[in-house]
């Protein structure tokens, strides 16, 4: 798995350690007392999200949001999906302090989408985090409220972030060889 990488970007240990500080930013930004509605986006948010949230020690109720943009082999998105069917975020968030945690901000179009939605439901406040986000004019002219690195705009797998379904459980992150793109992962 690990030989079809063309060059890794960020160690496991790199993260772990980012993660944590990710998780002091969040909770500087909110007070003791709030209690966080966390929306990991699924499934490339499922790792960052399940390691960022035991930095998150508040009273806590996690919601699920599925959404795809990049079915199967494409490298490019194709258009924000919300799967309404296997997304368990309530109709009506009153009151509730948000926190949408996704693995990369790309175009943007998935943070815009989802942000949209989730304001339908009349929260206190959304905010969002992202583990990476592509140096490229519309990923940084997404105003996200926390984002652990700034990645160059390639196309990257590990950690939650797959190719056609693979790598998500690759513990680094890298960029896929031009072999490996072609050939497909199966
Ligand atoms: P956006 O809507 O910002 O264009 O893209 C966000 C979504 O597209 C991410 O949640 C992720 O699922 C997918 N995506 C964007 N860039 C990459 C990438 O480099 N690698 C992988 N594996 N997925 C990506
Ligand atoms: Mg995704």
């Amino acid at each position: 798995m690990r030989d079809d990488l063309q060059r890794i970007l960020l160690t496991a240990e790199q993260i772990r350690e980012r993660v944590a500080q990710v998780g002091e930013e969040i909770l500087a930004r909110w007070d003791g007392e709030t209690e966080i509605t966390l929306v990991p986006i699924m499934t490339g948010g499922l790792i960052f999200a399940a390691d960022l949230m035991r930095h998150l020690p508040r009273h806590m109720q996690i919601h699920l949001m599925s959404v795809s943009s990049y079915p199967g082999r494409a490298t490019t998105s194709q258009g924000v999906k919300i799967d309404t069917a296997l997304s368990g975020v309530p109709a009506d968030l009153t009151g509730r302090h948000v926190l949408v945690v996704d693995d990369i901000l790309d175009s943007g179009r998935t943070l815009a989408a989802v942000s949209a939605e989730l304001k339908r439901r009349n929260p206190e406040v959304v905010q969002t985090c992202v583990l990476l986000r592509k140096q490229r004019p519309e990923a940084m002219a997404f105003a996200c409220d926390h984002v652990a690195f700034d990645i160059p705009d390639e196309f990257v797998v590990g950690y939650g972030l797959d190719y056609d379904g693979y790598y998500r459980n690759l513990p680094d992150i890298g960029v896929l060889s031009a072999e490996a793109i072609a050939q497909g992962p199966g």
